[in-house]
């Protein structure tokens, strides 16, 4: 049985970060704007590890702010910690967050020495234009270069995308997406552009000049984007920012593309255009269908409120069993049994859609 994976989050207030790109005000998101001290980083990493599972995977992750940007002593003294505790077997893995223009040879041999094991790049776009304009403050050569040296010396790669900013096309996010495939990350965030309080897209929005995605044209786009990463079997561990006290609309965030579930809604929708094909393909020989998956499925396959499953009874009557082990999704009309092969639907999907 595979273990439970616990992540211990430590947020980095916008400490190390000079830049100031249009969409972000880190204290906002992290809920926190004062700078962090070692007995706190300490203190935190021992009140998770009181609560986790002893028999269990445990990985400190510094998010927020640009971690390799604090100077080097401050990075050695924060990630000490954190070894310290890997050293020990309390917990396996270090994770960082960072911009592509602050690593190089240097930071890197430092988190060697430090025994970090992923770093997360907040790339945002791979368009230098959309950069710009978010005034990011670094092109896609250096996106390039440090991916480059993050592979070269054996850490685990994360890649962070943005959709939806200043400039930011579907064609142009699809573009990204490519790219990041190109460079086979271990993980990718996706994150929808929300308009944060005090930031300059507040203005931005506020002056007519930015316009944030709407919440079905987040669905469309970043729906084909998760087709593309499934496809090439890269994990997206995360789509738009964690629901928080402040991150929801009417707090800090004035306006955007934010929804609690936004990844269910976008499972569920990939589940209906795939469910489309698959009927539209077989010419099932009853009206009564049994449709057999795992139970982890299930939700998706019923569809946001249900969504997949109302359409699907407008001509079946239908029976869900969330009984099977694997991957597979069996339906039986009575007379034979078909198998729902997600991966070749996923496929014809994004030839049909010229994704590949
Ligand atoms: S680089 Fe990161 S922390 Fe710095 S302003 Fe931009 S998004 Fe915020």
């Amino acid at each position: 049985m595979n273990k439970k994976y616990y992540i211990i989050p430590i947020f980095i207030p916008h400490r190390g970060c000079p830049h100031d790109c249009v969409f972000c005000n880190q204290r906002k998101i992290t809920g926190l704007d004062t700078e962090i001290t070692e007995e706190e980083v300490v203190e935190i990493i021992e009140k998770n590890l009181n609560t986790m599972q002893k028999d269990s995977i445990k990985e400190v992750a510094f998010f927020g702010g640009s971690f390799t940007g604090l100077d080097i002593s401050t990075q050695k003294s924060l990630l000490s910690i954190a070894k310290r505790y890997k050293d020990n077997g309390k917990i396996h893995k270090i994770r960082l967050s960072t911009r592509p223009d602050y690593i190089d040879c240097e930071i890197i041999e430092n988190l060697k020495g430090c025994s970090v094991d992923i770093i997360e790049l907040g790339v945002q776009s791979m368009d230098n234009d959309v950069l710009i304009k978010s005034n990011r403050g670094h092109d896609i050569s250096d996106v390039y270069h440090a991916v480059d040296l993050i592979k070269k010396n054996d850490f685990e790669l994360g890649l962070q995308m943005m959709v939806g900013l200043v400039g930011d096309t579907k064609f142009k996010s699809l573009f990204t997406a490519k790219e990041f495939i190109k460079l086979s990350p271990n993980l990718v965030r996706i994150y929808p552009t929300l308009v944060v309080k005090e930031t300059y897209l507040e203005e931005l929005y506020k002056s007519g000049e930015y316009e944030p995605l709407t919440i079905n044209k987040t669905i469309d786009y970043v729906k084909d984007i998760l087709m593309l990463f499934e496809y090439y079997d890269i994990p997206v561990i995360r789509i738009g920012l964690q629901p928080t006290d402040n991150i929801s609309l009417n707090k800090d965030v004035i306006v955007g593309p934010f929804h609690p579930a936004i990844r269910q809604i976008i499972e569920s929708k990939i589940y209906s255009d795939v469910l489309e094909m698959f009927i539209d393909e077989n010419k099932f020989k009853s009206k009564e269908l049994i449709v057999s998956l795992n139970n982890k499925y299930v939700s998706n396959f019923v569809g946001f409120k249900g969504e997949n499953l109302k359409k699907l009874k407008q001509n079946f009557r239908v029976k869900i069993l969330g009984t099977n082990s694997g991957d597979e999704i069996i339906i039986n009309d009575g007379t034979d049994k078909y198998k729902l092969n997600r991966k070749y639907f996923t496929e014809r999907y994004l030839a049909e859609h010229n994704l590949i």
